[in-house]
């Protein structure tokens, strides 16, 4: 693992003081980022840019998400401590890091084996025993431990995903980015097991969420 060194951490709250400026004042959400090192989960390459506020590339033609995009997303959640949240698209670990440092117990899934094994390395790394990777297809959630009580999904989804809406808990909320090559960010609260309010929020640029495991097995 690299260091974390004042210069870092003075780069960080930078980093933290523009996102605020952008609109984000969930403390919980700022406290995060400020926490958790964002320079672990990128490529040697792009330490220096890592507290820019913008994706880059993490491999497997794939970005961790702009910081402003996960602070939005982990603030629509509004996470209470020992909360079970499903992740789809575990890319860096970055996000699941943010949620988990919020207090929630994290369940995070990515299809691309390679990344799934270097983030869930370096997580264990870091000491975060309240997240638990999966190598599967987010578009099945994870049934077996349904259900939860917030889903965040960090891939572009084409259309909503009806197996992820099934996992969710009544009350709960799932904030998703849907579209092909922009999205919409949607935050859905699941009002009783077959009703659902579709809030819809800002436009965004994500990469695609796609179907089945990579490599197939
Ligand atoms: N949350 C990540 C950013 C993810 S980029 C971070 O903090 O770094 C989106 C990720 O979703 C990519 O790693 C991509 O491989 C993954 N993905 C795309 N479709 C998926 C699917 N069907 N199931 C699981 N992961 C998926």
């Amino acid at each position: 693992m690299p260091s974390d060194t004042y210069r870092h951490k003075g780069m960080r709250k930078r980093l933290v003081d523009g996102i605020a400026k952008k609109g984000i004042k969930d403390k919980a959400v700022l406290e995060a980022i400020m926490r958790v090192p964002r320079h672990f989960f990128m490529e040697l390459a792009f330490q220096d840019w890592a507290y820019v506020d913008k994706p880059f590339p993490i491999g497997e033609e794939q970005t961790i998400s702009q910081p402003f995009t996960v602070a939005y997303q982990s603030a629509a959640l509004e996470i209470k401590p020992r909360e079970h949240v499903l992740e789809i698209g575990t890319g860096s670990g970055y996000q699941a890091a943010i949620l988990a440092e919020m207090g929630a117990r994290v369940f995070t899934v990515e299809r691309q084996e390679a990344l799934y094994l270097k983030a869930s390395k370096l997580l264990e790394e870091m000491g975060y025993t309240n997240i638990r990777t999966f190598w599967r297809d987010g578009w099945k959630g994870l049934p077996e431990y349904a259900p939860f009580d917030k889903i965040i999904v960090t891939a572009g989804a084409a259309e909503l995903p009806k197996q992820l809406l099934e996992q969710l808990k009544v009350g709960g909320i799932m904030i998703i980015p849907i579209g092909i090559e922009n999205q919409k960010m949607h935050r859905i609260l699941k009002v009783s097991e077959s009703k659902y309010k579709d809030e819809l929020l800002d436009d965004f640029r994500f990469v695609p969420m796609l179907k089945g495991r990579n490599p197939k097995s």
